[in-house]
């Protein structure tokens, strides 16, 4: 089984959210599970050529390996990709994002037939990679190197769809009548995920849930409509985190690694911590961290409501994140306002498992979440995670009952303030039971969200769709 993985980010290259971890650790885990995989994706600015010691194929390609054999192939366009930013600068997408991920998709299918690698499933994901299946079926469909290729598109986020001007069809090079409501046109503008969504042979999401929810008004982004149409080549597969990299018994950024049975080093890591953030170093007082992109989607306007409540509480507040300057507006703060707050105003890998691993209570109260992965990353860590019911969240995340001593985490279902607000008074509550706590961190740390299984079941999919 062959299989080519696209998408424009990928871990350890480049990252700006969940999309990169899944595209880094996934398909080494589709190879264990016996395919033979090959990755796409641009070579940006970040992508050092010494750095990874990636190999010259030709002047438009670099390639390297990750896992036991996966080969990733990298597209150079110094004009499109030699930039700082993945998508945008300074907050603002980068105008010509339509050249640019056409190129992307184009090149795609033209270095596969260049190589011969030709793949038995073309596997996409999100906007960046949604014209591979609109060129599949039209540009290239008398091409018999392409024949009987088959796609998915995994929708990592509906939130983002690649929305351009119509006047921009033209860079597409697609035919004018594909801008209809049958096509890529979406309330007067071109909508690249639609397209993916209409063209691939079957589509995924990365839970159950959420695999539902995409259904419905509230969720679709306006896209329900198509994705109904669409509904019985639709599933929902959950995303693993990668367990080599996510390991508080092996991470090297920690002071000291721990793990179920030693969770006595998590609270080493706790006063690093609290030395980092410049807060009061002191074992007993809860922490609350949160590690997110800062946009409405995460919850963040909820938390802002009851933000000054919450640090007023005897807690410690730490947060990493950037995104939408409101927010940073926001913490900033917070930040002067409140000694028991460390806000950090950046992505920064190194801090983040500091974060995971020093905190108490991981916040994720996601308006909706596909499948989130700090949540199962946090349980790894022995973090207790503090959730709203939706999407991966509700499909990973138990709410704790103080009665049965069940579950891995606090959850709540109502997008309010409020419930937020009571979640986390709750969670304080079963932190100041000592004895309790160190069984539900235990807990935490045993759960099993490693990718073997969600393998197992994509190529499944893979086989099932193989001609
Ligand atoms: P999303 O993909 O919607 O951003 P996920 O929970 O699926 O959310 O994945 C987010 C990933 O990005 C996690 O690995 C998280 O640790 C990481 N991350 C998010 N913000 C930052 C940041 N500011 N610095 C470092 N890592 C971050």
């Amino acid at each position: 089984m062959k299989i080519l993985f696209c998408s424009s980010e990928v871990v350890p290259f480049a990252k700006t959210g969940g999309l990169a971890d899944v595209a880094g650790t996934l398909p080494p885990a589709l190879e264990v599970a016996g395919a033979r995989v090959k990755i796409v994706m641009p070579r940006y600015r970040c992508v050092d050529v010494k750095k990874f010691k990636l190999k010259k194929l030709d002047d438009e390609t670099f390639s390297t390996s990750i896992g036991k054999n996966v080969e990733v192939l990298l597209l150079e366009k110094k004009s499109f990709f030699d930039r700082d930013g993945l998508y945008q600068q300074k907050g603002m997408d980068y105008p010509d994002n339509l050249d640019r991920f056409t190129y992307y998709c184009l090149q795609t299918l033209k270095l596969i037939k260049k190589i011969n690698f030709k793949p038995d499933i073309i596997h996409c994901n999100d906007w960046q990679t949604a014209l591979i299946p609109v060129y599949l079926k039209k540009m290239f469909k008398n091409d018999l190197f392409y024949k009987n290729i088959k796609t998915i598109l995994t929708i990592h986020n509906l939130g983002y769809q690649g929305l351009f001007p119509k006047e921009e069809l033209a860079v597409t090079g697609l035919n004018k009548e594909l801008f209809s409501l049958n096509g890529l046109e979406f309330y007067g503008k071109i909508n690249l995920l639609k397209g993916g969504l209409l063209f691939s042979d079957y589509i995924s999401t990365v839970s159950s849930t959420y695999a539902r929810e995409i259904h419905s008004a509230e969720f679709g982004c306006g896209l329900e409509g198509v994705l109904q149409k669409r509904k019985k080549d639709t599933a929902g597969i959950l995303n693993g985190i990668n367990y080599d990299e996510w390991d508080p018994r092996k991470n090297k950024a920690l002071v000291k690694n721990y793990g179920p049975d030693s969770i006595e080093g998590k609270y080493e890591n706790k006063e690093a911590l609290q030395k980092i953030g410049k807060l009061k170093v002191d074992r007993k007082i809860p922490l609350l961290g949160i590690i997110t992109r800062l946009a409405d989607q995460k919850g963040l306007d909820i938390l802002a409501e009851v933000i000054e409540e919450v640090v007023q509480m005897p807690v410690q507040f730490i947060l990493l994140g950037t995104g939408d300057p409101r927010y940073h507006k926001l913490f900033e703060g917070i930040s002067s306002k409140y000694k028991n707050t460390s806000i950090h105003l950046k992505f920064d890998t190194t801090l983040a498992y500091k974060i995971y691993a020093g905190s108490d209570i991981f916040l994720m109260p996601s308006y909706y979440e596909p499948c989130g992965l700090g949540q199962l990353i946090s349980l790894n860590f022995g973090t207790i995670p503090l959730v709203r019911r939706t999407g991966g969240l509700a499909d990973t995340v138990e709410d704790f009952d103080p009665f049965t001593k069940k579950g891995n985490g606090f959850v709540f279902s109502s997008y309010q303030a409020g419930a937020l607000l009571e979640t986390v008074k709750r969670s304080l509550c079963v932190y100041n039971d000592a004895k309790t706590w160190k069984k539900l961190v235990t807990r935490a740390m045993k759960s099993d969200f490693s990718w073997k299984k969600s393998a197992k079941e994509y190529i499944s999919l893979y086989k099932s769709l193989k001609s």
